[in-house]
């Protein structure tokens, strides 16, 4: 059963003008759009010139994508296979889409990374492929690995990208990171009174 959730709003979402409520309008300037470009094509091809190719994806894919083509995420593993993401949540704050959507938990015995996503998300199908989540990760946390995302669906909530998907479709680590290694013996009990208070109820949840 697919799982739906609530979209954030920030304060800088786009509001529509009186000319594009009328709706009307604007579908006519999006067949005129249409139109010219049709025509355009055609007469590339009618003159000999080469117009544009269709490819009927999902049936047909280009065989001709960039080889520097970055289609899809990648969250980077810690050598002990945790998630090496903090949940410092720039990424999401950078995104110019919104579409990535955190969900932090804490770990008080993890004084090094008590911060972690429980859930990590990416919307598919509003992703703009920009890479400036990637950019903007202060942990190397977050690639984006040459491929095309499998994005045909008739439910665009099945379009988000899981934080599984994200570790396990392509696992990659940086090796050359060093990790402090985890304390044996439990450590900040205040902070671990505070995350009664304010962090996951019913103890640590496991990182993946
Ligand atoms: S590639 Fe761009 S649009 Fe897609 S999640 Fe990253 S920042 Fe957002
Ligand atoms: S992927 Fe990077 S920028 Fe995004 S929340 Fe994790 S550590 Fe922060």
């Amino acid at each position: 059963m697919s799982v739906r959730y609530q979209r954030k709003q920030y304060w800088n979402e786009p509001t529509m003008n009186w000319w594009e409520k009328a709706y009307l309008p604007e579908v006519l300037r999006g067949l005129f759009i249409t139109t010219g470009v049709f025509l355009r094509n055609m007469g590339k091809w009618v003159t000999g010139r080469r117009g544009a190719v269709t490819t009927y994806y999902p049936e047909e894919r280009r065989p001709d994508f960039a080889p520097r083509n970055r289609g899809k995420h990648v969250l980077t593993q810690r050598p002990d296979g945790s998630v090496q993401c903090i949940a410092c949540n720039m990424c999401a704050t950078v995104c110019p889409a919104k579409v990535i959507e955190i969900e932090p938990g804490f770990d008080a015995n993890d004084p090094a990374h008590p911060k972690y996503p429980v859930r990590f998300e990416i919307d598919y199908s509003r992703c703009v492929f920009c890479g400036m989540c990637v950019e903007a990760c202060p942990e190397d946390a977050i690639r984006m690995a040459p491929d095309v995302p499998n994005l045909v669906s008739d439910d665009r909530y099945n379009m988000w990208l899981t934080m599984d998907e994200m570790m396990t479709w392509r696992p990659q680590a940086d090796v050359a990171k060093p990790y402090p290694p985890k304390p044996t013996l439990p450590v900040l009990p205040l902070v671990r009174d505070a995350r009664g208070a304010h962090g996951v109820a019913g103890g640590v949840p496991s990182k993946h």
